[in-house]
């Protein structure tokens, strides 16, 4: 799959010499977009590698993960789980757009506390899974592991050994430390945290190679899934001037960062950044539903 990287034209861009190409993994696939199709490709070839018949994974109401993990396992007839977290959706998970979408795709699921999906890599829990679903293929949170990050070293062309710095949103970091392997010793790859906390590089310390990458934790706007207006003002201006769509929880707060720290002179006049879309559209509707209640405006879609 090869998608051109789109230039991206603003005044500021202008003004400070920089250039901006967004690689637009999003147009991959309207629900298996940008890196959970990365994540997803080496991970389904396993399980059915192993005969596994059901894949169970984990996530929150608005996981993209848990969207684009109905929506593959379907597409190859693998039965879904998913443990989600949160024991009052299991009341209104009709109500939850991305927990609608993956159900309408087969996956059924099992809505379980926050003190007992922090417990959900401990033996125990698994072994209760298995008492309850039998044999399956387990796919971590945010579905990043070793063959995932084989899947997002795939992002990164031989074309794009030409950009200065690589930026990508963090979730996990399984996506930076991809693109990490992946590019040229005079590249490095700058990531964006979408959620507070400073676990993260500890995490990516242990996978990424070292001096190739660096963690921007200032732009979560209060963490995961948290947005304000500002945010969601920047989202709609971004998509009228440049018709490039984000996302409220990963891409918007990228591509705020990265044009704020432009601003603040923070890159070199004529750095090449290139700038990974991973996807997450889908989350676009739910997140709508939420700023509607709170009265704030709505990401124009
Ligand atoms: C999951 C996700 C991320 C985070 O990826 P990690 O590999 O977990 O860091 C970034 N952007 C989007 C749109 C995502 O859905």
């Amino acid at each position: 799959m090869y998608i051109e990287n789109q230039p991206v034209d603003l005044p500021i861009l202008r003004e400070k010499k920089i250039s901006l190409h967004v690689k637009r993994e999003d147009l991959i696939h309207p629900l298996i977009s940008g890196n959970k199709f990365r994540k997803l490709k080496y991970n389904l070839e396993e399980a059915q590698k192993k005969g596994c018949q059901t894949l169970i994974t984990f996530g929150g109401a608005f996981s993209n993960h848990i969207a684009a993990t109905a929506y593959a396992c379907n597409q190859v007839g693998m039965a879904a789980i998913g443990i989600i977290r949160g024991e009052e959706l299991a009341l209104q998970w009709q109500q939850n757009p991305t927990l609608l979408l993956a159900h309408q795709h087969g996956m059924r699921f099992k809505f379980v506390s926050r003190a007992m999906y922090r417990e959900k890599k401990s033996t125990e829990f698994e072994l209760q899974l298995r008492n309850e679903f039998g044999d399956f293929y387990a796919l971590p949170e945010g579905g990043t592991n070793v063959l995932a990050i084989k899947g997002c070293e795939e992002m990164i062309t031989q074309k794009d050994l030409t950009y200065d710095i690589v930026c990508t949103a963090v979730g996990t970091g399984g996506t930076l430390v991809g693109i990490s392997n992946a590019i040229s010793h005079s590249q490095s790859v700058l990531g964006f945290a979408a959620l507070k906390g400073d676990f993260l590089k500890e995490d990516i310390r242990n996978f990424a190679p070292k001096g190739k990458w660096e963690l921007q934790t200032d732009y979560h706007f209060g963490g995961y899934a948290k947005v304000s207006e500002t945010l969601v003002t920047f989202i709609n201006d971004f998509k009228e001037q440049t018709k490039i769509p984000l996302d409220p929880i990963y891409t918007g707060k990228l591509v705020f960062g990265i044009l704020d720290l432009i601003q603040k002179d923070y890159f070199k006049p004529n750095t090449k950044i290139l700038a990974i879309h991973t996807g997450g559209l889908q989350g676009i509707t739910g997140m709508n539903t939420r700023l509607k209640k709170k009265n704030l405006p709505l990401i124009r879609q």
